[in-house]
């Protein structure tokens, strides 16, 4: 069992607290907001007065924050991990973020002698509290054999996809196929609620064909319910897409489709829909077609 640090206490992270805690490692924890030091505090974890104050107290600091800025000023900013973190320790860094951040994070924990890891995760809260996540990493073979049963606590699959920067190269393909399957359901589903079909029906006829997918059997329902509670917000879901097309800049890569969808992403969070589930993608469809995908028993 190890002394673990963890750093943002989030939808995400205060879960997979409690699946560490569950596990037996103890836990010293910190986040800005001390209302959530105080929550995860409660479930049995140490409580830190900072990032660097976990990393003192810690030999593996996981990190579980919204973006890059807030890793890179966590880990490398003033009072940061990175400053209370002894060489030979390890900072796994599972939030999703851009794989440049990653590696430049990555390369500030080498020259310190302290080993680093990229982990972002897939599943959303319901996994991080069944401690059922999908866990893909990039890093160092022999860092990611040491640290995967700390992982296997809070995922039920841990894959090393390459070196830093893979992991999270990973999640991005992950969320653009995401984005892409949900803005396509939305063209097939006001296509066929114009055309007078019930889009319950038309769901159900092509569920087990190609067209089927998780991303269908999840979303599908939500969007013909009219139910847009998240889940995975819009937001997020545009500052990963909006990594992946920074990673794809830097090289030389064209992702037309990616670059659509998150167009629609932001026009969406104009319209103060930020918030909703990332389901609501469709809304933008729909407002093009002014009309909403529902069944016709629903319709006034
Ligand atoms: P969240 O906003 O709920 O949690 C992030 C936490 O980090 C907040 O509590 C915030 O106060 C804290 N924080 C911010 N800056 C900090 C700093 N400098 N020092 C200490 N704490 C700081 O976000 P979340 O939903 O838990 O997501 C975390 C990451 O996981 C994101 O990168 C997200 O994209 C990813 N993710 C989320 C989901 C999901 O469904 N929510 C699913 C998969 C992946």
């Amino acid at each position: 069992m190890s002394n673990i640090g963890f750093v943002g206490l989030g939808i995400m992270g205060g879960p997979m607290c409690r699946n560490l805690l569950k596990s037996g490692h103890k836990l010293v924890v910190y986040d800005v907001v001390p209302a959530l030091v105080e929550r995860v505090a409660g479930y049995g974890a140490s409580p830190g007065d900072s990032a660097r104050g976990v990393a003192e107290r810690s030999e593996i600091v996981i990190t579980m924050l919204p973006d890059g800025p807030e890793v890179e000023q966590a880990v490398l900013g003033p009072a940061g991990v990175l400053e209370g973190a002894r060489p030979g320790s390890t900072i796994v860094d599972m939030s999703s973020i851009s794989p440049l951040v990653a590696q430049k994070v990555g390369a500030a924990c080498q020259a310190k002698g302290v080993r680093f890891l990229d982990a972002p995760v897939s599943g959303g809260e319901p996994k991080a509290v069944d401690g059922t996540l999908a866990i893909m990493v990039g890093g160092d073979e022999a860092v990611f054999n040491e640290m995967a049963p700390v992982l296997r606590t809070m995922g039920s699959s841990v894959t090393l996809t390459g070196p830093v920067g893979a992991g999270n190269v990973t999640k991005l393909a992950n969320q653009i196929i995401v984005a892409c399957n949900i803005a396509a359901m939305g063209e097939a589903l006001v296509l066929a609620t114009r055309a007078g079909l019930d889009p319950n029906v038309v769901f159900n006829a092509i569920k087990g064909g190609l067209a089927g997918s998780t991303v269908l059997n999840a979303k599908a329902p939500m969007v013909i319910g009219r139910n847009f509670k998240p889940g995975f917000r819009i937001r997020l879901h545009q500052k990963d897409l909006r990594n992946a097309l920074l990673a794809a800049e830097s090289m030389k890569v064209g992702l037309p489709l990616t670059s659509t969808v998150q167009q629609m992403l932001m026009a969406l969070m104009n319209q103060g829909k930020g918030d909703l589930d990332h389901s609501a993608i469709v809304n933008f469809i729909e407002q093009m077609a002014g009309i909403e995908v529902k069944s016709p028993g629903d319709l006034p």
